[in-house]
């Protein structure tokens, strides 16, 4: 069954379980169905012939959760923008996106597209007939959703997942760790905001299940009170999330079984997880399984898994990712393009029942990292993820990038879109940009720039850099540090040298 199958299903044969709830929203299945049906029948009407996928701008809630499943009913992806999105950099999304209209659950400023706003979403439910036509629904090879990640060229690129990718990820998300009956109706907890793949972890899996997402909002992270009672009060049994939030939440004594006696299974992707924050774990949490996932986007959030019982941790550091799904393959391939050997480093390449169609309306980047393996079996695509790693006993290890790509708090971001953006600034020459890294894991940016005009409060130019940079780029990708250099270092082919700067960043 695929997952709105499910959820119509979940819809009458457990009417008034919780879907999703939040610090203050609640929503049963039945209302998740009818609201979706109908605002899907509005959708239908409103935008007939136009199947473009539609923009879902927002923060985690109800509301936008049955706008993102209206659009899919209704025959149409959809894109989710969470709300710590810039607004130039949405207005960038909204633009390559050219969806026939916006569906904004929060307010927003767009003068090129019709905006349906919450209250005349709430009127549109109100009024219109739940009608499930489900010859409508989104099928097949048709996008599900689009999700858009750091670009190099400063331009985000939206990932487009189908619906055999979203439904060949939830048969296996739904048996990791646990058997999938194991799953049924437990409380789900999701962290990431909806504009992240991390999230159609939870979200998917805990719908699939007939479970109950347990959904933090931005109020609820940023007040770590309010974090500890919300976790509390949860009854979480499927802790889904980056390290790097399970390890905020570490620092806390607190956070052990006591807490959350319902736990039962951690579920990691994003970044590495170290043997350090497995093994607090294991202590503070004795009865829950770990359990480690890699993948990227472009792969449907994650395709291999290992568990890490407290022998894989006491046996294996750095830690592997684990093995790849049935119906994905893993191989390594060396700069020439051959087979890497068994332990030996190479790039990843994942080819798989999971790989996406491509970057949205981006045919020649598409072109570059996608590819259609030679046995061309149906839905099976490949993907060269730019990671590095190597297989050993059939299990992947990640070791790091081959590019500028990086992790910061489990956040993507690839260099060059900082750096464009910084470029674009007036009065920058030059710009380059190096992350400081601790331990293995990069705690922060610095910014080096070559600035055209004198500089006399080199304090008060860094804060107007940073001001400026705010209104194209998410917080977590501003800078910590500015550095003014009155030139770039250069390597003997006349490139910014980022070694020499990675030496003054520290
Ligand atoms: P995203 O598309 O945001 O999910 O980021 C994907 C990238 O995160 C991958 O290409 C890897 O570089 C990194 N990543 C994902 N999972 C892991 C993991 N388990 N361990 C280390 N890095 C990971």
């Amino acid at each position: 069954m695929d997952i709105l199958s499910k959820l119509k299903h979940y819809a009458q044969t457990q009417p008034q379980s919780i879907a999703m709830k939040t610090d203050t929203q609640t929503i049963t299945y039945q209302e998740l169905d009818m609201a979706s049906d109908s605002l899907s029948v509005f959708l239908e009407k409103r935008c007939g012939k136009n199947k473009y996928p539609i923009a879902v701008y927002g923060h985690k809630s109800p509301f936008m959760l049955i706008a993102m499943v209206a659009c899919v009913k209704s025959g149409r992806g959809y894109c989710p923008i969470d709300i710590s999105v810039p607004n130039n950099r949405t207005q960038m999304i909204l633009k390559q996106l050219d969806s026939p209209i916006i569906l904004a659950t929060e307010n927003l400023n767009c003068d090129f597209k019709e905006i349906i706003s919450l209250n005349q979403m709430k009127k549109i439910i109100e009024t219109t007939e739940p009608i499930s036509i489900t010859e409508n629904w989104v099928k097949g090879e048709d996008v599900f959703y689009i999700i858009f990640t750091s670009g190099s060229t400063g331009q985000p690129k939206g990932v487009e997942i189908t619906v055999n990718c979203l439904n060949n990820f939830l048969h296996w998300s739904l048996g990791l760790g646990t058997a999938p009956q194991e799953k049924s109706k437990k409380v789900f907890l999701n962290q990431a905001p909806f504009s992240f793949d991390l999230s159609v972890m939870d979200i998917y899996t805990s719908l699939a299940a007939g479970g109950t997402l347990w959904s933090l909002t931005k109020t609820v992270q940023s007040d770590y009170k309010l974090l500890l009672t919300s976790l509390k009060e949860s009854k979480i049994a499927i802790w889904v999330s980056t390290p790097s939030f399970v390890d905020i939440c570490l620092t806390d004594k607190s956070f052990n079984s006591d807490l959350m006696p319902n736990l039962e299974l951690f579920l990691f992707c994003g970044e590495t997880l170290t043997n350090a924050t497995a093994e607090k774990l294991q202590q503070r949490f004795p009865c829950a399984k770990i359990m480690n996932t890699y993948g990227p986007t472009e792969s449907t959030v994650a395709m291999t898994e290992i568990l890490i019982t407290p022998e894989v941790n006491a046996r294996e550091n750095p830690l592997p990712v684990g093995m790849p799904k049935k119906g994905t393959t893993i191989e390594i391939r060396k700069p020439d393009g051959s087979l890497a050997n068994e332990g030996e480093k190479g790039e990843i390449v994942i080819i798989g029942d999971t790989v996406s169609c491509g970057y949205y309306k981006q045919a020649e980047i598409s072109q570059k990292v996608f590819f259609t393996p030679n046995h061309n079996q149906n839905q099976i695509r490949g993907y060269h993820t730019g990671d590095k790693g190597y297989l050993k006993n059939g299990n992947l290890y990640y070791c790091g990038r081959i590019d500028l790509q990086i992790k910061l708090h489990g956040y993507r971001i690839e260099i060059e879109d900082i750096e464009n953006n910084i470029s674009k600034i007036a009065d920058v020459a030059n710009a380059i940009v190096i992350p400081n890294v601790k331990n293995g894991a990069v705690k922060s940016l610095t910014a080096f720039i070559v600035y055209k005009k004198t500089i006399e409060d080199s304090f008060l130019i860094s804060q107007k850099i940073k001001e400026e940079l705010r209104e194209f780029l998410p917080e977590y990708m501003i800078p910590k540090k500015i550095v003014f250099l009155d030139s770039m270092p250069l390597t003997d082919n006349a490139k910014a040298n980022r070694q020499v700067l990675g030496g003054l960043s520290s």
